[in-house]
């Protein structure tokens, strides 16, 4: 069915693309549990292992329930092609590992995923990649930034917590003019609300573990991204191996069938949420992309088919205020996972964020009062009866 699919919608796709039948014709997709491929002879074993004659060999290398899973997150993202990996920080690593080679330099935002801020500026530097840290929406920031031996622009919008959004063309400009490659973390908003490849972006990175599932079962990942590349870091992952499980891959790729509908609920409950944060005597500011008292509201209502899910806010109070809001949830999952049909609340200052600095912290906006949630799919009454008792 791969290939044959140009004209279908997204919400089409998320149930249909990449789905090759076996000869017993299923149809749910088939999850094919197995390390290891048989040959029908020496030569045929000679031709896989070459290349010349396409098929599977070994499952570090190809399985088809993850070339399912392959092709529909390419089609997703309008990709000509993508490369699953064992989790979301396994296609950060596979793709700088791809592509890039010691002396290079990777120009970050700031307000990056904590992990991949740690491997941009604590592991990668022993291997001679060196990044430099930019604070978002800052343009000029990261046209300065840039050296002749920038390889990567590496960006997360909206990010986290504080769902800052990110000017994707703009980025793809500065990255462009100095022949380097935009990347986008597109993790909060999935293909259902935002393609940055549209927009100018020339590699897109999943974490599956957590929209794509969408329901908080596997550690998964994915880079997307044009053929060429996606060459360079299948040779990095056949080789190195952070391969995704086809289990993995099975559990998301029943995740996706429900994608659009997940995300646009999610949104809307996000937004009454924020809205009714907004009006509540205790809540100081609200951030949520999709609130016209949001900064960037414009961009995000250009770039984004919705604001997400992901909801912060500051309580009027420091950090015992805080978590009161916290420790009253019976509803709300204390937890700092996001992107699962369940709702879930995070004190970033004292869990994500608590091992930066309280002076960088204040720096980046991340105060003591501030809480973060990922609305899932509970009912909005419920959610936030639920937080109208530790608000008080
Ligand atoms: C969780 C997350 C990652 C890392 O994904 P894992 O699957 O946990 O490795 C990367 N980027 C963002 C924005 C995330 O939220």
């Amino acid at each position: 069915m791969s290939g044959e699919s140009p004209d279908w919608s997204f919400e089409t796709l998320a149930v249909r693309a990449g789905q090759e039948r076996s000869q017993f014709n299923e149809h749910s997709e088939a999850l094919y549990l197995t390390s290891s491929f048989v040959f029908r002879s020496a030569a045929e074993a000679a031709a896989r292992f070459s290349g010349a004659e396409p098929g599977n060999v070994y499952a570090r290398f190809t399985n088809p329930t993850v070339t399912t899973l392959q092709e529909r997150l390419a089609a997703l993202e309008g990709a000509e092609g993508c490369i699953a990996t064992a989790s979301g920080m396994a296609a950060i690593m596979a793709t700088v590992m791809a592509l890039m080679k010691s002396g290079e330099h990777i120009v970050a935002s700031r307000s990056i995923f904590g992990a991949t801020q740690q491997l941009f500026g604590t592991i990668l530097p022993r291997f001679g990649i060196d990044t430099s840290f930019v604070d978002q929406g800052a343009d000029d920031g990261f046209r300065a930034a840039m050296r002749p031996t920038t390889k990567l622009v590496f960006i997360e919008t909206p990010s986290n917590p504080l769902t800052e959004v990110f000017d994707i063309a703009a980025a793809a400009k500065v990255a462009h003019a100095r022949g380097a490659l935009l990347v986008v973390d597109n993790c909060f908003c999935t293909p259902a609300l935002q393609r940055p490849l549209q927009l100018g972006a020339d590699l897109v990175i999943h974490s599956a573990t957590k929209y794509l599932d969408g329901q908080g079962r596997v550690l998964g990942g994915a880079v997307c991204g044009n053929k060429a590349l996606m060459e360079e870091v299948f040779k990095f992952l056949r080789t190195a191996g952070p391969t995704l499980s086809p289990f993995n891959a099975w559990v998301i790729l029943k995740g996706l069938e429900t994608l659009a509908v997940r995300m646009r609920a999610q949104s809307a409950n996000a937004l009454d949420m924020a809205r009714w944060l907004e009006a509540h005597p205790r809540v100081a500011r609200v951030y949520f992309p999709g609130l016209p008292s949001h900064p960037q509201y414009q961009l995000a209502c250009r770039q984004q088919a919705g604001g997400g899910a992901i909801v912060a806010f500051d309580v009027k109070g420091e950090r015992e205020a805080a978590w009161r809001v916290v420790d009253n949830c019976r509803l709300l999952s204390i937890t700092a996972n996001l992107g699962d049909t369940k709702t879930t609340i995070t004190h970033p200052a004292s869990t994500t964020h608590g091992r930066i600095s309280a002076e960088a912290r204040a720096a980046s906006g991340i105060g003591e009062g501030l809480l973060r949630i990922a609305v899932g799919l509970e009912s909005p009454a419920d959610l936030q009866a639920d937080l109208a008792r530790g608000l008080g």
